[in-house]
């Protein structure tokens, strides 16, 4: 079973519920938990892991040759405007560069070899209970994608559950997270912000047609009548209201994992129960 625990804003408690959750499922079956949001992880800090050793994430980057007689086809074919000719040759920005390989196709001299630049990292980390995967964009990269699509890759195992924890918005690689679960969780809150991001996040799983449940997070600090009024009328299910808890922050705050000690924790364990019921 693939969760995807996401919420349009960022702020929202998402990944705490995500890593608590995982760290339940993971007493009653084999857990990995994707860390998805590469530009700023942070799962592993709840579990005290550190990120060593990482898998590199490798992008594709233009090298041109001797053959090149400056015909310009690939500056002109190039989405990113990554080629320019300079001083009579063709210069190359790797970092606009989106390893997309079009010049070489279009290339009539054979004139470009193989580059590659690095863009990110996985992470793999054996936790107490459960295998952790991070996916980490390398400094002045922008985009995720290919970071999580390789620490997709690497979740291979015989495992029970799948927990994808991604990151806020919208965007490209949020939605590639998402179509790959079996069933979405929208980490919400009763706030104006709060309910505009959650009717983002349900237009998309609607046009995915995955099963989407709602959370909503500090369920007691404001209206939730918008959050529940657009829940009723997409037809979603809001699995948990977790109240607001200043234990809860005081545990966040050191990044530790709940437990009994915090109100908060039965909520977590519903979570997890749910999704235990949903993968039966
Ligand atoms: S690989 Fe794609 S983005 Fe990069 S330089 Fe070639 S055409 Fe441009
Ligand atoms: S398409 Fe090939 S030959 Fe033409 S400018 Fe680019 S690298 Fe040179």
């Amino acid at each position: 079973m693939k969760v995807a625990f996401t919420g349009g804003k960022g702020g929202t408690g998402k990944s705490t519920i995500a890593v608590n959750v995982a760290n339940v499922l993971s007493k009653f079956g084999k857990v990995v938990l994707i860390d998805a949001d590469a530009g700023c992880p942070n799962d592993h800090i709840f579990f005290g892991a550190e990120l060593r050793n990482g898998t590199p994430v490798e992008l594709f980057v233009p090298i041109i040759n001797d053959r090149c007689d400056l015909c310009e086809r690939c500056v002109d074919a190039c989405p990113e405007n990554a080629l320019i000719k300079l001083n009579g040759k063709i210069k190359v920005f790797p970092n606009m560069c989106n390893g997309c390989g079009t010049c070489k196709i279009v290339c009539p001299r054979n004139a470009i070899d193989n580059g590659k630049k690095v863009v990110g990292h996985v992470y793999f980390s054996k936790l107490r209970g459960l295998d952790l995967l991070t996916a980490s964009i390398v400094e002045g990269e922008k985009e995720s994608l290919h970071a999580i699509n390789k620490a997709k890759s690497l979740a291979r195992g015989d495992y029970d559950f799948y927990i994808y924890d991604t990151s806020a918005g919208t965007g490209s690689s949020v939605v590639s997270v998402l179509e790959d679960a079996d069933i979405i969780v929208a980490v919400t809150e009763p706030t104006p912000f709060g309910a505009h991001d959650l009717k983002l996040i349900l237009d998309i799983t609607s046009q995915l047609n995955k099963r989407t449940f709602v959370v909503i997070n500090r369920s007691d600090i404001g209206d939730n009548s918008k959050i529940e009024r657009l829940c009723n009328e997409r037809g979603v299910r809001v699995i948990s209201r977790i109240k607001f808890d200043r234990e809860l922050v005081k545990y966040y705050i050191n990044q530790k994992l709940l437990d009994e000690n915090v109100d908060a924790y039965s909520e977590i364990k519903k979570i997890a129960n749910f999704i235990r019921g949903e993968s039966s």
